[in-house]
């Protein structure tokens, strides 16, 4: 019993820190849709190669099973928020953004990559080659090299498969507290029917835009992102730049990706040694 408790309260911290940074509601909904589907998909997860790094990773969503769970949560997020179209920042946000995916290794793939018209200071990127950018974000990031270093730092997320990370990690968890309510229940069974396993997949997917990564995967996009800026010819400095302007900024505009970490001074240093290392 003592495993059980341990990943439930996983679950709860994940759902409070959804909840005091997480840009939509019904989160704790999505977390609980979550554990009804997870030990479902779980029996579908497998060791899969990321066609893109090479690496091995345990994953219990394929990319287009998750690209199409996401596919509802994309279109609420364009209904719910205004994007732009036309103008300097739309310009400006496609620009920038071909030149950073250009030099990734998801080159030449399509993208759909919009401008929000909101003054969250906050960008994202969701499983399907879908990124956000928020005006607020604009406003705030000195020059296109910064810009460069949040587009590099999303598109590291998708390369890195760090969505699919975090919803096996969040499936992994609730099924363990699925089994763990079974045992408690005096072992009835749990099942969850093909429909409701579907109607709950859009409401899981959110999990792909609510939930917090890790540290590690923070860490992990911020360098390759840097890779990414660099190759594309930004300058590499302005990724160590941009975190004390975000920082700066603080407060209730704090970007999602700062929310998960504690000590931004440590995630800049790590920057800059990394940037220094690799002669950028
Ligand atoms: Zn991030």
């Amino acid at each position: 019993m003592p495993k059980f408790t341990r990943i439930a309260d996983d679950t709860v911290q994940s759902s409070t820190k959804v909840s005091l940074s997480g840009p939509r509601s019904g989160v704790a909904k999505a977390i609980i849709a979550a554990a009804a589907i997870g030990g479902v998909l779980l029996a579908g997860a497998s060791c899969t190669t990321n066609p893109y790094t090479g690496e091995t990773q345990f994953a219990a969503y394929s990319d287009d099973q998750l690209s199409q769970l996401s596919a509802q949560a994309w279109q609420e997020l364009k209904t719910e928020t205004p994007t732009l179209s036309s103008g300097a920042q739309y310009q400006r946000v496609q620009r920038v953004w071909k030149r950073v995916a250009a030099a990734t290794p998801k080159a030449g793939e399509a993208w759909d990559v919009q401008v929000f018209d909101s003054d969250q200071v906050n960008a994202f990127v969701m499983p399907g080659n879908r990124v956000g950018v928020y005006t607020g974000l604009l406003n705030i990031v000195e020059n296109d090299d910064q810009l460069a270093a949040v587009l590099g730092h999303e598109v590291a997320h998708a390369i890195y498969r760090h969505a699919n990370q975090r919803a096996t990690r969040a499936a992994a968890a609730s099924a363990a507290v699925q089994i763990g309510g079974s045992v408690l229940a005096g072992g009835s069974n749990g099942a969850v029917s093909a429909d409701q396993v579907s109607a709950l997949g859009s409401v899981a997917a959110n999990l792909g835009v609510v939930l917090p990564y890790s540290r590690n995967a923070e860490l992990e996009a911020d360098l390759r992102g840097v890779d990414y800026m660099h190759g594309a010819g930004y300058d590499a400095d302005a990724a160590v730049r941009l975190w004390e302007v975000m920082e700066a900024a603080g407060g209730q505009r704090t970007a999602d990706f700062l929310s998960t970490h504690p000590n931004p001074q440590y995630r800049r240093e790590q920057i800059r040694q990394y940037i220094q290392q690799k002669g950028y």
